[in-house]
């Protein structure tokens, strides 16, 4: 059989230093790690995070938060940084755009180099930020380098920078369907669009003052699982091992998905949802992704628990193998508890 190898695969090869470039000729490449190895190629190096900066330059040594003033000045304003500001800039503007941003809200942050990220500044709005106004802090927030003080929220990104190392990049708005969740304390249903199951893992972190490290812990308390953090009664974090565009895209994917089900849920028909099987294929394809997911390895009968939302959304258990399951009757929810609570008992007495 072919292997099919993922972003988290190439990772876990770099990671216990075996060259990338012996992978089986006949390996199949997701395409984020078709991606990841062109990076890989194009910059020489072997780690995500210096691969972004060292895009244009490379640097001599690795910079850290020990290097001297003149070296993390100069690191600051390498082409290699400079890329990773405008990109910055670009997805703040973008999230203004979209109105998940408001006054002087959000903030977005980039891992860099072991212990330095890049982030955005506090008092401006994402929407015009220019790459001179951002900032560079260790991983404690003392800030480095940078004419604007740093954003007050960073030391959430940096909690979950530092319990989730993959995670190479974060943004933090307050996009209003999602936050509208948040704000109900709801996680969004699930099985009803592909896109939000494949790339989206939701979850919700409890109400603490913005800025506090009581509520980036709660965030980092999550980030081994979900990549897209409800926090109640504010708004959203998301992250991605991948860029920060990427960290954006989940956040487009989370808003997008929250807008349809709700609109979805007025139209005065019961809303659909796909079948657990469904739903397993497409968690198949999310963890070879390199994307968390905590129903990884749940039996089909336990995917697709939407109990918590609303009456009405039900998951599309096929009632009999032939029949089709693309759930043109809606299921009766009782006779489904019944079914699954005979099957659990047929099931222990198997054992
Ligand atoms: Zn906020």
């Amino acid at each position: 059989m072919k292997q099919v190898i993922s972003v988290r695969d190439l990772e876990e090869m770099l990671r216990n230093g075996k060259d990338v470039r012996s992978l089986p000729e006949d390996a199949l490449l997701t395409p984020s790690a078709r991606d990841f190895l062109r990076d890989l190629e194009s910059s020489g190096n072997s780690r995500p995070a210096s691969r972004a900066m060292t895009m244009n330059s490379s640097p001599a040594k690795a910079v850290t938060s020990r290097s001297t003033k003149a070296e993390v000045e100069a690191f600051f304003i390498s082409p290699g940084i400079q890329e990773l500001k405008l990109q910055i800039c670009d997805v703040g503007r973008r999230l203004w755009q979209r109105a998940y941003v408001d006054g002087n809200g959000g903030n977005i942050a980039i891992k860099v180099a072991d212990d330095l990220a890049l982030c955005t500044p506090t008092l401006i709005s994402k929407g015009f930020m220019k790459p001179e106004d951002l900032c560079l802090v260790d991983m404690e927030g003392n800030q480095l380098a940078g004419t604007k003080k740093r954003t007050s929220e960073i030391l959430m990104h940096l909690q979950m920078m530092k319990r989730q190392p993959k995670i190479l990049a974060s943004v933090h708005c307050h996009p209003p369907y999602s936050t509208a969740f948040a704000v109900a304390g709801i996680e969004p249903p699930t099985c009803m669009i592909p896109e939000f199951e494949v790339f989206a893992s939701v979850a919700i972190a409890p109400y603490r003052t913005p800025g506090t490290p009581e509520m980036g812990k709660l965030v980092a308390d999550l980030v081994d699982k979900h990549n897209t953090i409800l926090m109640a009664n504010h708004g959203v974090v998301s992250w991605s091992h991948l860029s920060v565009e990427d960290a954006y895209f989940k956040m487009e994917i989370l808003e997008a998905y929250c807008r349809t089900v709700l609109v979805a849920s007025q139209l005065g028909k019961p809303v659909k949802t796909m079948s657990p099987q469904q739903l397993q294929d497409l968690l198949k394809i999310k963890q070879n992704l390199g994307i968390p997911d905590p129903r990884y390895g749940l039996k089909e009968c336990e995917l697709c628990d939407n109990d918590g939302w609303r009456p009405g959304v039900t998951c599309a258990v096929p009632s009999a193998p032939a029949s089709d399951s693309a759930g043109s009757v809606p299921p009766d929810p009782e006779a489904e508890a019944l079914v699954k609570a005979i099957t659990d008992q047929i099931m222990s007495r198997m054992k």
